[in-house]
């Protein structure tokens, strides 16, 4: 079993999207091991998106990162990474990813794409070790 960080981004929680975000992880099979409603503070902003620094994006996406409440939840399950990815849908909403899918069913835009989800065991690794500091590894 393997164990997955997510995120509902600011536009999810305002839209009113956790629920249906949870319960399809949920009915996925993926089980809650943490969950928090809380304003993201700048330092794990910039520390999350890290590997995005040089992008040209990066300072609207960490605006867009702290501009609300987000959820935060760590999801355990077989290949739970892969199966979040896959229940998430491509970045971009509207020409990648498939209906069906979060992002495909509810989002239109590249950065307001409703979720996270950890791209790799080791980045969940570390996602987890950030946001949920407290979390047994156990
Ligand atoms: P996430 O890491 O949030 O799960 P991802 O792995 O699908 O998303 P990344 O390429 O890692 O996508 O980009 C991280 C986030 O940065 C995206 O989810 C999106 O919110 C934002 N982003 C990515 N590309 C763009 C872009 N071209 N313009 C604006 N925002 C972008």
């Amino acid at each position: 079993s393997e164990r997955t960080f997510i995120l509902v981004k600011p536009d999810g929680v305002a839209r009113g999207l956790v629920g249906a975000v949870l319960d399809r992880a949920e009915r996925k099979g993926l089980s809650l091991k943490a969950l928090e409603l809380l304003s993201v503070p700048e330092e794990v902003a910039a520390e999350h998106y890290a590997e995005h620094r040089d992008r040209p994006f990066y300072g609207e996406l960490l605006g867009f990162i702290t501009s609300g409440p987000v959820v935060a939840a760590v999801l355990e399950g077989p290949r739970a990474v892969t199966a979040f990815r896959q229940l998430a849908g491509a970045t971009d909403p509207v020409e990648k990813a498939a209906s069906g899918t979060i992002r495909g069913d509810f989002a239109l835009e590249t950065q307001a794409n409703l979720v996270h989800g950890s791209d790799s065991a080791e980045s969940a690794q570390r996602e987890i070790a950030l946001w949920f500091p407290d979390l047994s590894t156990t």
